[in-house]
């Protein structure tokens, strides 16, 4: 079986290590980029993405790159704490949550496929334009005539020179990102993505430890929000969100620069006796800004022999942690589906679909809700300096959270295993 992959992210590069954990070797990653670069900020694995790729044999590189989160805490925009809990192996998981650099996250996958598949198995400058089937995407019309590939999928790919190559596969998996040229194709008539009129702002420091070394942070209230982690010795990740109704800039697009000292006007007086948070976000060298985008969740995500997967299936608001671990949890069902049911790729793309859509798409409310309701509730709530009842509401939306991402550690600890055991 041969499998093409359209994009190189966490999701592409997820997919390929764990269909060649599961015994596929006729993969291809096309990535469109020129390189995979060790780009962007920090990314927080909690502990039901990091088992998944401790299963692919990555968790030492893990624990190299990574900070191990002990502790996530809410405070409220004067600096007093509202609610803090226990995280990865303090809280009871088998598995650590990790705040990683995202490039080096990509770097670790990157090396891993290639070392076990092949430098050739990642192919950069190469973008998936289009793909044939003989399994028609709409009305699921099986039209053998048209193209001859009753079966197989045709992807297309052109090259920084503009140069296009068909290949051919049995599926195509595209985990090509929120801007996804496959989900174009089978969505039409999507329209734009969808924004709530928040920008974020991202960046790192360097910066001596906070809090106990390894504190995920969450300060603010509904105007104006800042997240803060550690991502290695001396770095500080941050991210800061703010309303700007009518500002949003280019949906997607998250590799904007602007000064970090412009973003740390917004808050100049967040100062306090744990954390300077002005200080901090002014002295990164560099800021990018993102217009917070996601889309409805859709409807389907398999069409024919091509599946979608990553946020190419469910971009969703970065509330909650969990884009990229859904990503990494998208990839581990498809292998998974593909090794049990053997010989029959349509029934393996049905049963991926049926594991992955539900909780993904909820995923994807649950993160709009976070970004809405429940921060305003909650800060209503510390408002009237009831932060005893901001507490009680926090526990029990994070609780409900957690399961429903996957991650409360009593149904993690006991899941079986989605590797695949090979004799
Ligand atoms: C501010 C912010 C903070 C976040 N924090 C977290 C977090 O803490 N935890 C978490 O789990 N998630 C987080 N996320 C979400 C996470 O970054 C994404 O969900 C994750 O990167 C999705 O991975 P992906 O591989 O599906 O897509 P992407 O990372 O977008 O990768 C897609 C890849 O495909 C390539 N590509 C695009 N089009 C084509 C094409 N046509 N052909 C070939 N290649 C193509 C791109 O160059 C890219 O390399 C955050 C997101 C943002 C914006």
């Amino acid at each position: 079986m041969k499998t093409l992959i359209a994009g190189g992210g966490i999701g592409g590069l997820t997919t390929a290590l764990s269909l060649h954990a599961a015994g596929q070797t006729d993969l291809q990653v096309f990535e469109a980029a020129a390189e995979i670069r060790q780009l962007g900020v920090g990314v927080n694995l909690p502990p039901h993405a990091v088992r998944e790729l401790t299963e692919l044999g990555l968790g030492d590189e893990l624990a190299r790159i990574g900070i191990p989160t002990s502790e996530l805490a809410y405070y409220d925009r004067r600096g007093k704490l509202i609610w803090a809990e226990t995280r990865g192996l303090a809280a009871g998981y088998r598995w650590p949550q990790y705040s990683i650099h995202r490039g080096r996250l990509q770097q670790v996958l990157y090396e891993a496929l290639t070392q076990r598949l092949g430098e050739g198995s990642v192919k950069t400058s190469r973008r998936v334009t289009g793909f044939e089937q003989g399994v028609v995407p709409h009305d699921g019309v099986r039209d053998e005539a048209r193209n001859g590939l009753p079966d197989g999928v045709r992807a297309r790919v052109s090259d920084r020179d503009g140069h296009s190559q068909v290949h051919q596969g049995d599926l195509l998996v595209a985990a090509d990102g929120i801007r996804s040229a496959a989900r174009a194709i089978v969505y039409p008539d999507q329209g734009p993505l969808a924004t709530n009129g928040w920008m974020m702002y991202r960046g790192t420091t360097q910066h001596a430890p906070f809090l106990s070394g390894t504190s995920m942070v969450i300060i603010g209230d509904e105007h104006l929000r800042v997240v803060v982690y550690p991502i290695g010795p001396d770095v500080i990740n941050w991210l800061l969100v703010r309303p700007v109704p009518g500002e949003a800039g280019e949906l997607g697009n998250w590799n904007r620069e602007l000064d970090p000292r412009q973003v740390a006007t917004h808050v100049h007086d967040w100062t306090f006796d744990w954390l300077d948070v002005p200080a901090m976000i002014a002295g990164s060298q560099m800021a990018w800004e993102y217009p917070m985008a996601d889309f409805d969740p859709l409807p389907r995500w398999v069409f024919g022999r091509v599946a979608l997967l990553g946020d190419a299936a469910h971009a969703m608001y970065p509330f909650g942690s969990n884009g990229a671990s859904q990503a990494i949890l998208d990839a581990r069902v498809l292998a998974w589906s593909l090794a049990t049911h053997p010989g029959n790729i349509d029934e393996a793309l049905a049963a991926y679909e049926a594991e992955r859509r539900p909780v993904a798409s909820s995923v994807q409310l649950a993160n709009r809700r976070q970004a809405g309701d429940v921060m305003a509730r909650i800060s209503a709530l510390v408002r009237q300096d009831a932060h005893g009842a901001a507490k009680e509401e926090l526990k029990a939306v994070e609780a409900q959270y957690k399961k429903l991402a996957g991650f409360d550690a009593e149904t993690l600890n006991q899941r079986p295993s989605w590797s695949v055991v090979r004799t």
